[in-house]
């Protein structure tokens, strides 16, 4: 594993999310295409994803982001607010997402709009804890869908060509 990719792997770990995780989300969304899907079929695009470099920056400074905030450790302290408060209209944190899906094309996109909207298991996790106070996942959730939403169109992109 390369060393920014295993890099990446560790801080999701750190912040309660496992690649297992993230292919069960990308399974949820190739679930109507492919009903007997497991989740483990999903891994290796889940760690394709995570291994293109501007997602690792994107999964980096998202939760380099979040650990700040949740640290008091910002020097804007308005944007630590709306940080720590996951501001409705913040917007910052779905447009670092995009990033991530903008490598993987349109399916990567809805799929991403679509998972924002209707979460489910890990993302609803972190969005549930990131309402309790000490806990900012403003950025790691958007991040985890994005990269939830590319797997599931690499998957896609690659059942079609078979
Ligand atoms: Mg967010």
């Amino acid at each position: 594993m390369e060393e920014l990719a295993q890099h990446c792997i560790d801080l999701l770990a750190s912040r309660g999310v496992s690649i297992d995780d993230i292919a069960d989300c990308a399974r949820y969304l190739q679930s109507d295409y492919h009903v007997d899907l497991k989740k483990e079929e999903l891994v290796e695009s889940v760690l394709s994803v995570i291994s293109k470099r501007e997602a690792q920056f994107a999964i980096v400074t998202g939760i380099e982001m979040d650990k700040v905030a949740e640290q008091h450790k910002m020097d804007d302290k308005v944007l630590e607010a709306a940080l720590l408060r996951d501001e409705p209209l913040f917007g910052v944190d779905e447009v670092l997402a995009y990033g991530i899906c903008n490598l993987y094309g349109s399916i990567a996109m809805t799929n991403f709009g679509f998972i924002d909207k209707n979460k489910y298991g890990i993302i609803a996790k972190l969005n549930e804890a990131g309402k309790s106070t000490g806990v900012c996942n403003t950025f790691l959730d958007d991040i985890v869908g994005a990269i939830a939403a590319s797997a599931a169109s690499r998957f896609a992109h690659r059942w079609i060509k078979k």
